[in-house]
């Protein structure tokens, strides 16, 4: 599935300080169990004063996907496909 989601670079050993939206595409199945994830549906969010708009869904097997995981899942994907794995801002 596709989503958009909040990136941070803390995840990565970064400041913590630099942060955008990003798309993703990971797996239609929850990593956990193996059942269907839930839906993304855009939500607002602010951060410092700024408005930005990113997925959340929810899994109905109740498994939590971490925007950080399912990050990590979108790379590992990319890898796999043989794709480049730089990390590539939309926004900013
Ligand atoms: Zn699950």
């Amino acid at each position: 599935m596709k989503a958009t989601i909040m990136y941070r670079n803390n995840w990565f050993g970064g400041d913590g300080w630099t942060f955008y939206p990003v798309k993703i595409e990971i797996a239609d199945n929850c990593p956990v169990c193996g059942a269907k994830r839930g839906e993304p549906h855009p939500r607002s969010y602010c951060e410092d004063g700024e408005w930005y708009s990113v997925d959340n869904w929810e899994n109905p097997c109740g498994h939590i996907d971490s925007y950080q995981m399912a990050y990590r899942e979108h790379l590992r994907l990319k890898e796999t496909k043989g794709e480049d794995t730089t990390v590539t801002p939309f926004f900013r």
